[in-house]
């Protein structure tokens, strides 16, 4: 926590121009204080912690999948990136995934690559296709730069500016260390981050077209969220779905997208 301090002082100092990026794919305009190259040693740093301290499952063919799902996706992810002259915006990015020995039904990506699944989520999941779904989801939050537009925004909002001050440059004087320090309350939960509906139904979106890239059969996640929604029914949602889009809302867009992915899907195959 005091290494993220000091290291976002040092951005305060430093580094803090004020400037937006756009989301590949949805072209998407969005806030960006920060670079990835000060964000990414923070994230991993907090991801070794999380290796450190928790149970990781790494034999046998559930850790497996994890890993094959998430490499597949990848390199589908690279090839799009290297086929639009994009592949600098994953500068940095070292990938990883993980799975934990816990009954949570939920999973979770930091930046830079760093995805993890629980165990619990696997009977959810159930296949690798299923896998494929929540795995370009979370692959998806990373490569949209997510968790650093999430820290843009509260930085942004901690200075009491408005974005289009600090989109027209008049943002820096007014930034002081302390707002940094708070800043750094949600820097320090990376893993944690509650993404907007925004940043949701941007990774659904994307979720989907990448794990078609990859080759796995877009039209599997009606059934995943289906599933996913049964679970929720009774007693309180499963985690994962606790933060993101209704069950409504994420069919009618899934149909929306679905002609894109079917396209991405029958040219992978
Ligand atoms: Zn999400």
């Amino acid at each position: 926590m005091k290494k993220i301090q000091s290291l976002l002082l040092a951005i305060a100092v430093l580094a803090i121009t004020a400037q937006c990026a756009t989301v590949p794919v949805t072209g998407r305009s969005q806030l960006s204080l920060i670079p990835n190259s000060q964000i990414l040693p923070m994230s991993f740093n907090q991801f070794t912690e999380v290796k450190n301290t928790s149970k990781i499952i790494t034999t046998g063919e559930e850790a497996a999948m994890v890993r094959r799902c998430g490499t597949k996706i990848q390199r589908a992810v690279e090839q799009y990136f290297r086929e639009r002259n994009l592949s600098n915006q994953l500068d940095g990015f070292e990938w990883e995934y993980i799975l934990i020995d816990e009954n949570t039904v939920n999973a979770w990506a930091m930046p830079g690559g760093k995805v993890a699944f629980y165990k619990g989520i696997l009977p959810v999941t159930k296949n690798e296709t299923g896998m494929a779904v929540v795995m370009g989801h979370e692959i998806a939050h990373i490569v949209a730069n997510h968790g650093r537009e999430r820290i843009s925004q509260t930085l942004a909002a901690q200075t009491g500016l408005s974005l289009a001050a600090i989109a027209a440059g008049g943002g820096e004087s007014s930034l002081n260390g302390d707002m940094i320090l708070q800043a750094a309350g949600a820097a320090s939960n990376l893993g944690l981050l509650k993404f907007s509906r925004t940043h949701e139904k941007e990774a659904d979106q994307l979720g989907l077209y990448f794990m078609a890239l990859a080759g796995y059969n877009p039209q599997e996640a009606v059934a995943f969220w289906e599933r996913m929604s049964a679970m929720s029914e009774g007693n309180a949602p499963p985690e994962f779905l606790s933060t993101h889009p209704s069950y409504g809302t994420r069919m009618s867009e899934l149909k929306k997208n679905m002609p894109k992915a079917l396209e991405y899907y029958n040219k992978a195959k």
